[in-house]
């Protein structure tokens, strides 16, 4: 047996398994990948949909993704890829060379990781790494944030740009609904990616469940940094809560407004129409960066009203990770 420590649930592993995320076995006591470089998801999406507000606004994005998953969400909206059997879910078994051509091809600026956990394909997210790092095409990815402290410097270093979701910041939701005994590990993630890396927040709103805890989570994201992008995700449960209710829309956005009083960049989506889904200037309260919500998740820049970060009408600087990137068909325009 070989204890896993890639996240805190340390998993003994044997040749065959056993890990809870089902994506590593043990080999010479060594912990090994069960299908390195093996994909189930592939496509150029907009950045904004993934999301990631403040990173590159307007690039295109690989979208890339594999399966398995370290937590276990009741409500999961992906559990298809996430917690189903990975070795019947692959479609694509590509070398870091063929992806990187492959986003090249499809007019990509960079590769972001959603869909799944990063951390249960984190050795071929490093081989990606080492090729693309060579030929100057960021990373990012969207992560649960469980993980130990080692394999958050390891996820630090493969992207520049990272979105955590934060469930809840209590214990007792992460213990009853996502499968873990604390949610303590990705409170330190968070922190120490919010100094080494461009961070964003996502947290999707379990009706009854913890949006009675949006006021708490937006005072720890003030005291961590108020200038964090948070997405807050109206999320229509599925899996083993499938007949949960919708979360109210009207009624979270009045606490959102309270809310955005302290955070500046708070956004509300995943429903089309969004009206909360552009950046608004914190200096005059003008629109930056306007966005549309257009589908489920869905977001895609529509216009673009600064100079250099900087708000043309009142020269506040909004914080912005990369420039703004423009196309024409599959080239980026200098
Ligand atoms: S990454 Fe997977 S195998 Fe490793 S400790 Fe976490 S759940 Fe267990």
């Amino acid at each position: 047996m070989v204890e896993c420590n890639i996240c805190p649930r340390h998993c003994p592993l044997d040749e065959k398994g056993g890990g809870a995320c089902g994506a590593y076995y043990a080999e010479k006591n060594e912990v090994k990948e069960k299908y390195p470089h093996c994909w189930t998801t592939m496509n150029a999406v907009h950045i904004e949909s993934i999301p990631f507000y403040h990173a590159y606004p307007g690039s295109r994005s690989l979208l890339l993704g594999s399966s398995g998953c370290n937590l276990d969400c009741a409500y999961c909206s992906n559990a298809y890829l996430a917690r189903g059997d990975p070795s019947n879910l692959f479609k694509f078994n590509l070398p870091p060379e063929k992806v990187i051509d492959y986003a090249r091809k499809t007019g990509c600026h960079n590769i972001v990781f959603g869909i799944n956990e990063p951390t249960v394909s984190l050795h071929s997210l490093e081989d990606i790494y080492r090729k693309a790092a060579a030929g100057g095409t960021p990373m990012g990815c969207l992560t649960n944030g469980y993980m130990t402290k080692e394999t958050a410097e390891r996820i630090s270093r493969i992207f520049s740009f990272i979105n955590v979701s934060l469930k809840s910041i209590s214990d007792s939701f992460y213990k009853k609904y996502a499968g873990v005994h604390s949610v303590q590990p990705v409170l330190e993630n968070i922190k120490y990616f919010s100094i080494n890396n461009h961070l964003e927040i996502t947290t999707p709103i379990v009706q009854n469940i913890n949006n009675d805890e949006i006021e708490e989570m937006a005072d720890l994201i003030y005291s961590i940094n108020p200038v964090t992008p948070w997405h807050v995700f109206r999320l229509l449960p599925e899996y083993k809560m499938k007949n949960w209710d919708y979360p109210a829309i009207d009624a979270i956005n009045r606490t959102l407004e309270t809310a955005r009083g302290k955070l500046p960049f708070i956004y509300f989506s995943n429903f089309v129409g969004s009206k909360w889904v552009s950046t608004l200037c914190p200096g005059c309260g003008k629109v930056v960066i306007e966005r549309i919500n257009f589908s489920g998740c869905g977001g895609k820049l529509v216009g673009f009203f600064l100079k250099e970060n900087i708000c043309s009408s009142c020269g506040k600087e909004i914080p912005l990770y990369g420039k703004r990137v423009y196309w024409h068909g599959m080239e980026v325009v200098e």
